[in-house]
């Protein structure tokens, strides 16, 4: 039995529209962390899963990202999953909108790569109750706040935030390293540009890395 004061606030009166225009609110999820800290498995993981619950899913990311499949989410564990690759909110936008009615989660890979318009469509989104899922790095290779990702972690119902293994000493790595043209000369056949360190190991700025500023130009390579 509820208390008097419970009952009425869980049926308070919403002020915008009546009870039968109530749509369920959907659901951000946020996945994030470093390179290398399985964000797209973990994307990957529960797009799939959505579509064994039978959930119509459609996914996209930035057409900066086509390392390995331009039709496809793809993860370094070469895990894939069709997607659109679109340049940004607006291409975004006008895929999803016409086919909007079909849709019930949506996927989002390499979300730092989108404008902050991102943040808008996810909330426009869950109004209408779909799920949205988005992976992306939350920080730069010069440690700092990667936009729009922190804007969504702080309006998301829920954020996953993965650590990777630091390949200087196996500690949990929380960062994005960026490496000088020579260092990637040792990590040839592996990450190549790019790779996981934990906060001890990782050195934004340092000397060995003044090199980078060469690197413009190569492109982006996660
Ligand atoms: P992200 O999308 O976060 O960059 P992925 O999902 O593409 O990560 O890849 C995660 C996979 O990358 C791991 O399951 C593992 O197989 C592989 N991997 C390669 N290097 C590392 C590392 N330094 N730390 C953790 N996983 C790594
Ligand atoms: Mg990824
Ligand atoms: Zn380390």
């Amino acid at each position: 039995m509820l208390m008097p004061n419970t009952e009425s606030l869980l049926h308070a009166p919403v002020a915008t529209s009546s009870a039968q225009d109530r749509v369920t609110p959907g659901r951000i999820e946020v996945i994030t962390g470093p390179m290398f800290s399985g964000k797209s498995e973990e994307l990957i993981r529960r797009l799939k899963r959505a579509q064994i619950a039978r959930r119509r899913v459609m996914s996209f990311k930035p057409d900066l990202d086509v390392r390995y499949h331009r039709t496809a989410i793809a993860s370094h564990s070469s895990q894939t999953l069709e997607a659109r690759t679109v340049a940004n909110v607006e291409a975004l936008k006008a895929e999803l909108f016409p086919v909007l009615d079909e849709v019930e989660v949506i996927g989002v890979d390499e979300a730092q790569f989108f404008e902050p318009a991102l943040v808008g469509l996810a909330l426009e989104l869950i109004q209408m109750g779909k799920r949205v899922i988005l992976a992306g790095l939350d920080t730069t290779f010069a440690g700092e706040p990667f936009a729009p990702v922190p804007e969504l972690m702080a309006v998301a119902d829920e954020v996953v935030k993965l650590s990777a293994v630091c390949m200087r000493c196996g500690a949990p790595a929380v960062h994005t390293q960026r490496l000088g043209a020579s260092q990637a000369l040792v990590v040839v056949g592996a990450a190549g540009l790019y790779e996981a360190r934990c906060r001890a190991c990782f050195k934004p700025y340092a000397e060995e890395n003044a090199e980078q500023l060469e690197l413009k130009g190569i492109g982006i390579n996660h």
